[in-house]
C-alpha cells in the first residue's frame, strides 16, 4: 500500500466531486479525486435522458422554495453560485447551453457526456488526480484530528476531505450509499433515507392495460391532511405497475415515506383538470339532450383518452356500449367521481435501484451551510446528494450538486 499526500482529497466524481475539485484547484491546491467507477460522472451522463437537465430559469426565491425543508440550509450555497454561475462555469468549459423551451437548461448539443467530458479536460488542466476503479473504505486520523482517507489500494494523506458519494439510488451509477458510513466514522447522523423521483406501484392492476398512455391534463394531490392542500398539474404516465410522468414524480417521495407508516396511500386524481364535477354533470345533461343514442364511453373521450374512458366506464359499473340516456342517476355520478376524484391506491415505489434521487441522507443540523465543512470534525466537508437535501425534477438537483461542490471545495481551499 503506498502513502500520497494531497492538499485535498475528495471521495466521489459526480457533478459535487468534480466541481469541488476544479475550484480548489483553481485556487492552488493539490487535489485528489477517487471514484470507484470505471468512470466519472456516470449519473451525469444518464441525467435528463442522456441530455442532463443542468439547471432551469427559476428565480432564487421559488428554486430554493423548491427544496422544501433543507430551504433555509441551502440559501447561502445558492446565493454564492446559483443558475447564471453554474452556466458561465459550463459555457467557459467550451460547453455552450440553450434553453429551448424557455425554462430548462441543457448543453445544447443535447449530450450529457459533453458535460463530463468538459468537467475531467479542467480537472487535467488543473493537475487533479483523478483515481477511478478507486474505493473509498474509511476517513483515517492522526490522534482526533482528520489526516486523509483509506482507499482498497493506497492511503491518501490529505488534511482537508470532501465528501461527493452522491445517494443510494441508481446502484449501477454508483449509487451505493458509499458516504454514509464515512460520515458515521466522524459522528455524523443519517436521516431515513426514501427513494424518491420514482414511479408509483399501484393496487389497481389496470394501469397495465394503458401501459405507455399519457394522460396529459391531470391534476392530483396525495390524500394524506398533510399533503391536501398541495395539488400538482402535469401529464400522468401509465406503466405495467403503476403510473409516472414528472409531477407524479415530485410526490414520490413523500408516498415512499407515507408507505413507511401505512400500507398503502391514495392518489386522488382529476384526469382533466379543467373539468370540475358540475362540468361534468353540464356537459352530460347536454349530451342528453342533444345526442342521447351515443355512447358515454366514446363521448367522455373528448376529454379523456380512449383507452382511459373504457376503464373509468367500466370502473363506475357501466357496461361498454350503454348509450348516454340509459345511465341512471348513480351511473353518472360514479363515474363523475372516478374522472374528476379517482382513489388510486399505491402500494409501493420501483424502489432505490430506480430512484433517480435518494430522499434523506447526512443531517444538516451538524454541517454549516456557509461552507458545507462539518461541525463534528474540522476539515471535513460534504457536497451534493449526500446530504439531506433533495429537490424536484427539472435540474434542481444537478444544480445543487454544483453549487454545494463549488462551496465546498472553494471553503475547503481557503
Ligand atoms: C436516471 C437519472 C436521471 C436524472 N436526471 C437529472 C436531471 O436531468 N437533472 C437533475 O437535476 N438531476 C437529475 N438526476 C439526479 C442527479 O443526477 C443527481 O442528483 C446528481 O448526480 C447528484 O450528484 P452528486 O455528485 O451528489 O452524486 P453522484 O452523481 O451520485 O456522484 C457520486 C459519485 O461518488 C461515487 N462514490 C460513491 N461512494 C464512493 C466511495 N466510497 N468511494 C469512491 N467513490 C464513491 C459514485 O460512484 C458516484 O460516481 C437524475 C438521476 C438519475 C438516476
Amino acid at each position: 500500500m503506498s502513502n500520497i499526500r494531497y492538499d485535498i482529497a475528495i471521495i466521489g466524481a459526480g457533478p459535487a466531486g468534480m466541481c469541488a475539485a476544479i475550484f480548489a484547484a483553481r485556487n492552488k491546491k493539490k487535489v485528489i479525486l477517487c471514484e470507484q467507477l470505471k468512470l466519472e460522472g456516470a449519473k451525469i451522463v444518464i441525467s435528463g435522458g442522456g441530455k442532463c437537465n443542468l439547471t432551469n430559469k427559476a428565480e432564487l426565491k421559488s428554486f430554493i422554495s423548491e427544496f422544501g425543508t433543507s430551504a433555509k440550509f441551502i440559501a447561502p450555497t445558492f446565493n454564492n453560485f446559483f443558475s447564471n454561475e453554474l452556466i458561465s462555469f459550463i459555457n467557459n468549459l467550451q460547453v455552450p447551453t440553450a434553453c429551448e423551451d424557455g425554462f430548462h437548461i441543457f448543453p445544447a448539443s443535447k449530450k450529457s457526456s459533453d458535460i463530463v467530458k468538459a468537467l475531467r479536460k479542467e480537472c487535467k488542466r488543473l493537475s487533479v488526480t483523478i483515481l477511478t476503479k478507486t474505493k473509498c473504505n474509511k476517513l483515517i486520523f492522526e490522534g482526533e484530528q482528520l489526516a486523509g482517507i483509506e482507499t482498497e489500494q493506497s492511503i491518501i494523506y490529505s488534511p482537508k476531505v470532501i465528501i461527493a458519494t452522491g445517494g443510494k439510488s441508481y446502484k449501477k451509477c454508483g449509487g451505493t450509499g458509499g458516504g454514509y458510513p464515512l460520515a458515521k466514522q466522524a459522528g455524523h447522523k443519517i436521516t431515513k433515507l426514501f427513494p424518491a423521483m420514482v414511479s408509483l406501484i399501484t393496487e389497481q392492476i389496470w394501469p397495465a392495460n394503458c401501459s405507455g398512455l399519457t394522460v396529459p391534463d391531470a391534476s392530483f394531490f396525495i390524500d394524506h391532511p398533510r399533503y391536501q392542500n398541495n395539488v400538482k398539474n402535469g401529464s400522468i404516465m401509465f406503466t405495467h405497475t403503476g403510473i409516472t410522468g414528472l409531477r407524479v414524480l415530485d410526490i414520490s417521495g413523500d408516498i415512499a415515506d407515507l408507505l413507511q407508516q401505512n400500507k398503502t396511500v391514495a392518489v386522488r386524481i382529476n384526469f382533466h383538470s379543467d373539468m370540475l364535477s358540475h362540468d361534468w354533470f353540464t356537459l352530460i345533461k347536454k349530451w342528453k339532450r342533444d345526442s342521447p343514442k351515443n355512447r358515454i364511453h366514446k363521448l367522455i373521450s373528448s376529454k379523456i383518452p380512449q383507452r382511459l374512458a373504457n376503464i373509468l366506464t367500466v370502473e363506475s359499473a357501466i357496461d361498454i356500449g350503454t348509450k348516454v340516456d340509459k345511465l341512471s342517476e348513480e351511473q353518472i355520478t360514479n363515474l363523475i367521481q372516478n374522472m374528476t376524484n379517482y382513489s388510486m391506491v399505491i402500494n409501493g415505489t420501483e424502489g432505490f435501484d430506480r430512484a433517480m434521487v435518494t430522499r434523506g441522507g447526512v443531517k444538516l443540523k451538524d454541517i454549516s451551510p456557509d461552507t458545507m465543512e462539518s461541525k463534528l470534525l474540522p476539515g471535513l466537508y460534504f457536497a451534493g446528494e449526500v446530504l439531506n437535501v433533495d429537490g424536484p425534477c427539472g435540474g434542481f438537483n444537478i444544480q445543487w450538486a454544483f453549487s454545494s461542490g463549488y462551496t465546498a471545495g472553494t471553503a475547503a481551499s481557503r
